[in-house]
């Protein structure tokens, strides 16, 4: 497998900015994290739905990208499309 370019690129008090590589098409994109919900994610056990709800705004695919920064894994929004695609 190869492995996906994931990385801090800022680090504030009030947040973290993330470099997200796509594992697929090797495209990027910048995820800003504010950093308590990044705390109580990585380091307290929180699920990412706890963590990051739709009730304060966070959507689907922001948690996909979080999970991806955990994970070290991620497929971007344009190629699950193309993936999605091939069924349709
Ligand atoms: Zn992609």
């Amino acid at each position: 497998m190869t492995t996906v370019e994931t990385y801090i690129l800022e680090s504030t008090e009030s947040h973290s900015r993330y470099y997200l590589g796509c594992n697929s098409c090797r495209s990027h994109v910048e995820v800003l994290v504010p950093k308590d919900r990044e705390i109580q994610y990585l380091h307290g056990g929180l699920l990412v739905q706890d963590a990051f709800p739709d009730s304060e705004g966070f959507t689907p695919a922001y948690r996909e990208q979080i999970i991806g920064i955990r994970s070290r894994y991620h497929i971007c929004d344009k190629c699950w499309d193309e993936t999605l695609g091939d069924d349709e």
